[in-house]
């Protein structure tokens, strides 16, 4: 940097650091060369069903799904829970991705929507890898919590659902996952609203969010039990691998 005398923190270079979610069509190129030709044909079906649902919103992408399936493979996750299932694009990507006695522990509030996916996720054959479980996450964690036989047990732990409570769920899951084990938050840069101006014209459930997903990626920032990556990938995903 440029003396100038007071320490400053470093600003992103322009070049190699635009953002890929600032170019529409790179992040179109992204999708038709290297996730839409590779999708598998079940995960195609359900974004397709997926994609007339009046939440659709919700959903995740193409490329975050091929993104969590890989990293899946490479961490050779057996074991894995999912909170925030909806239609259960993520499920699927999951569920391909485990080894045939793998198994998602999938908590949601709302079946209905698991059961509009659940046909696809039969039909590709993955379905018994799949323990759903209807109802509100934080009681069933804290059950979890309070039987040893848990602890440690999860090899890979996506948290996609009330962003409110994602410290209260991560205070539960670092006693869950394993030692070298990752915990992923989801929606961690929360629609680009975290650094947009006090005035800025924020839909209301983002500006709602927007509070506790500043704290938590604070909150996740200095926890020594984790080492911490946020990537830009949908939108925005943090990587929390337990390491005490
Ligand atoms: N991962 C999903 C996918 O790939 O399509 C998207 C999940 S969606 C963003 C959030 C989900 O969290 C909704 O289906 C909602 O019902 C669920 N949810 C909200 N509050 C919850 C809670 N307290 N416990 C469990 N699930 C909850
Ligand atoms: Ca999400």
């Amino acid at each position: 940097m440029a003396a100038t005398g007071e320490s400053q923190p470093a600003k992103h270079q322009e070049v190699g650091h635009k953002s890929l979610l600032q170019s529409d069509a790179l992040y179109q190129y992204i999708l038709e060369t290297s996730v839409y030709p590779r999708e598998p044909e079940a995960m195609k079906e359900l974004r397709e069903v997926t994609a007339k649902h009046p939440w659709n919103l919700m959903t995740t992408s193409a490329d975050e799904g091929q993104f969590l399936n890989l990293l899946l493979k490479l961490i050779n996750a057996k074991n894995t829970m999912e909170i925030g299932v909806y239609t259960g694009y993520s499920l699927l990507s999951t569920a391909l991705a485990l080894p045939e006695d793998g198994k998602i522990l999938a908590l949601d509030i709302n079946r209905d929507n698991y059961e509009i996916g659940l046909p696809i996720i039969e039909k590709a054959g993955v379905a018994h890898k799949i323990d759903f479980r209807e109802g509100p996450a934080l009681p069933l964690l804290d059950e979890m919590v309070d039987d040893v036989k848990f602890h440690g047990s999860f090899d890979f732990i996506f948290v996609d659902a009330d962003k409110d409570n994602y410290l209260n769920y991560h205070k539960r899951l670092i006693d869950l996952v394993k030692i070298g084990g990752v915990i992923g938050y989801d929606n961690t840069l929360w629609n680009g609203s975290l650094v947009a101006p006090p005035d800025a014209p924020l839909r209301k459930y983002v500006r709602y969010y927007r509070d506790f997903v500043l704290e938590l990626n604070k909150a996740l920032a200095v926890d020594p039990r984790v080492e911490i990556c946020q990537l830009p990938v949908g939108d925005g995903i943090t990587l929390c691998r337990r390491i005490s």
